[in-house]
């Protein structure tokens, strides 16, 4: 076959795979939009595994009426305007490809209204193409509605797993994204039923214990500690659970960089636990919801399309904070408990 540049179409659908892998990965990067507009409820459903239909909506800043094309172009993002802005990052999205690679996988309706707007607006794009634009009457803030994810790429939608399994992708994502931002609401239905709903009060401890209940939240820790080392500032604040209440699995482990939930990276989880010690035994986690806090320039974040993955720039001074937050804080919770004969 002769060279050729691929069709615009089709170049979108292959870029998509590294950001569209599931409905929950539509769901990340939708809520991760709705976070940066400054939303401060989020609300999330999913039908059939988010295969059918996935409703996002927020009551953040809104798409001013003309811009809403260009948000659904390739590379255009309102985060970033220069190389610069990379290394000081303070926003979830800046890539500027999750709207065209969702648009180009599916059938997208966008009702977004700005405070300066008077009326709202409709988009409708599906397979990459703009169906429709029409004014329609909405609160100030977006919705989106995703139909039919892959339906135009069928050797991926054969990747798909149950509506099971896809629905409770989406629950962790949901979760992930309550404990990272409590000053959110944060509401999932699921084939139309609640499945969460944090109180958007702020209170981290508010909702661990709306997602996990309140024996979870009594047996919680809160850490809070800051390390300087040379002109580093890093500070690690959360809560981790007291070494009698553990889970069989890491997916209890939640772990944020400036509230940007990354992978439970091998070391980070190791520095982790290393400071439990031996009050943890082989093969038992605790319960940790841990934001580590460093000025934006201090971590790199563009590692990965998912964003979920980090390097610092000094890493051992970060992963020595983390171990010595945990650890004090665990030891003293055992000091009181012991003082106070309770334990
Ligand atoms: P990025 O988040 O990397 O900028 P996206 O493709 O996710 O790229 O979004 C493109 C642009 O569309 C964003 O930069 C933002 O200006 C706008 N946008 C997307 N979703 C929302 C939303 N929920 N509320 C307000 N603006 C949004
Ligand atoms: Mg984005």
């Amino acid at each position: 076959m002769p060279i050729r540049v691929l069709d615009p179409t089709l170049a979108a659908q292959i870029a998509a795979g590294e950001v569209v892998e599931r409905p929950a990965s539509v769901v990340k990067e939708l809520i991760e939009n709705s976070v940066d507009a400054g939303a401060t409820e989020i609300r999330v459903e999913a039908r059939e595994g988010g295969k059918r239909e996935l409703r996002i909506q927020d009551n953040g800043s809104g798409i001013p009426s003309d811009e809403v094309e260009t948000a659904f172009l390739r590379h255009a993002t309102s985060k970033v305007t220069e190389i610069e802005d990379l290394f000081s990052i303070r926003t979830l999205g800046f890539r500027g490809e999750a709207l065209p690679s969702i648009a180009s996988v599916a059938q997208v309706t966008c009702l977004t209204r700005t405070a300066a707007d008077e009326v709202g607006t409709e988009l409708r794009i599906a397979g990459g193409e703009i169906q429709a634009k029409t004014p329609r009457g909405c609160s100030v803030g977006t919705t989106f509605t995703i139909r039919n994810l892959f339906y135009n790429t069928p050797a991926r939608l054969k990747f798909m797993r149950s509506d099971a399994t896809e629905m409770s992708q989406i629950s962790t994502i949901v979760t992930q994204y309550a404990l990272a931002y409590p000053n959110i609401r944060w509401t999932l239905l699921l084939d139309g039923k609640l499945a969460l709903q944090t109180p958007g009060n702020g209170r981290l401890l508010d909702a661990l214990i709306e997602l996990y209940g309140i024996d979870v939240g009594r047996e919680m820790i809160s850490v809070d500690r800051t390390s300087e080392a040379e002109d580093e500032t890093v500070r690690v604040h959360g809560f981790v659970s007291q070494p009698s209440t553990f889970r069989a699995a890491r997916s209890y482990m939640h772990l944020f960089v400036n509230q940007r939930w990354i992978k439970p990276q091998g070391n980070l989880v190791y520095m982790i636990e290393e400071a439990y010690h031996t009050l943890l035994m082989k093969g038992r986690h605790p319960i940790v919801a841990l934001n580590i806090e460093l000025e934006p320039e201090a971590v790199d974040v563009n590692v990965h399309p998912t964003k979920s993955e980090v390097k610092f720039r000094n890493q051992s001074h970060v992963y020595g904070a983390l171990t010595k937050a945990v650890r004090e804080a665990l030891a003293a919770q055992s000091t009181i408990r012991a003082w106070t004969g309770f334990g």
